[in-house]
């Protein structure tokens, strides 16, 4: 897919948390197409392996790129973010720290891997390439007062770590605040289900989105459509709480949007949705519910 930008965000305009007091660098109308110039998740200060996680500090991690103001955004509006393509740097970075992540506890050394990309594959070792599916690690809209730290996940979006917010997916936020402010940053070259050593490849980048405002539709939100699929994502203190609430989410959908019987929407969902986790080393998990989009075309439903 290719896109031709017009408007482009540099990546000295970050923000380290979402919040309607921040303001914005750029404006944009619905339907305009803007790229996002971005760091990685170490504000690109981690350029050898000499230097270790902990030579940065927490005010550096995880800035994103924005906000950007989309004219017509009103509160109660959904803003359609249709990712139209990801641009990778060519090497990345991996930091390991003891009390970080699910091995936290038995680490015991911290450590930093930088790690090429040729090719369209990511040099882990002499026997390992992995190939790249560079993907958006934080992107979200301002939280109606709050503000969130840009590394916490919530229905704003966020830090949310789901691999599947690729080039060409379409993701769906809420608009809490006039002009939405969306920003995003945290691209991983390649990431697990899971991010279980508390990083992706870490990688800076630039992200090309075509921004749409969809007005009087209600989604459970974040949803995202990707592939074959569509994915309500939520994000709780515990990978529980999040599965369940993405469950619900998708449930609701089902039965709002395509109307579906309350029962029968479960066990289609119990036959075919796939329950997965996103990550599960973020101050909130974050999980996420795939339903096929053939059942939705099986309803002739399109979506907004
Ligand atoms: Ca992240
Ligand atoms: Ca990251």
């Amino acid at each position: 897919m290719s896109a031709i930008s017009t408007i482009k965000i540099l990546k000295e305009n970050t923000i380290l948390s979402f919040s309607p007091s921040n303001q914005p660098v750029c404006k944009a109308i619905s339907g305009d197409v803007i790229t996002f110039e971005t760091c990685d998740c170490f504000s690109n200060q981690i350029q050898s392996e000499e230097q270790l996680f902990s030579s940065v500090g927490w005010d550096k991690i995880n800035p994103a790129t924005g906000p950007l103001f989309v004219e017509e955004a009103e509160p109660g509006d959904i803003l359609k973010v249709e990712i139209l393509k990801i641009s990778i740097a060519k090497q990345g970075v991996m930091t390991v720290a003891p009390n970080l992540g699910v091995l936290g506890e038995a680490i015991k050394e911290e450590k930093t891997k930088i790690i090429r990309i040729e090719n369209g594959k990511a040099l882990f070792n002499e026997k390992i390439q992995i190939p790249v599916r560079p993907m958006i690690g934080v992107i979200g809209t301002s939280p109606e007062t709050e503000e969130i730290p840009t590394g916490t996940p919530g229905q704003h979006g966020g830090n949310m770590d789901c691999k599947r917010i690729v080039e060409g997916a379409v993701l769906y936020l809420p608009v809490h605040v006039n002009g939405a402010l969306l920003s995003m940053g945290d691209l991983h070259a390649v990431m697990g289900d899971g991010e279980v050593i508390i990083c992706g490849l870490e990688i800076s980048g630039e992200v090309t989105v075509r921004v749409s405002v969809i007005k009087d539709k209600i989604f459970p939100l974040p949803l995202l459509k990707e592939g074959d699929h569509i994915m309500t994502i939520a994000s709780a203190e515990t990978l529980d709480l999040a599965a369940k609430q993405a469950t619900l989410q998708m449930h609701n959908f089902l039965i709002e949007e395509l109307g579906v019987e309350f029962n029968e929407a479960g066990m289609l969902l119990s036959l075919v949705g796939n329950l997965r986790i996103c990550q599960v080393v973020d101050p909130l998990m974050t999980a996420r519910m795939e339903l096929p989009l053939s059942i939705l075309e099986n309803y002739h439903y399109h979506l907004a």
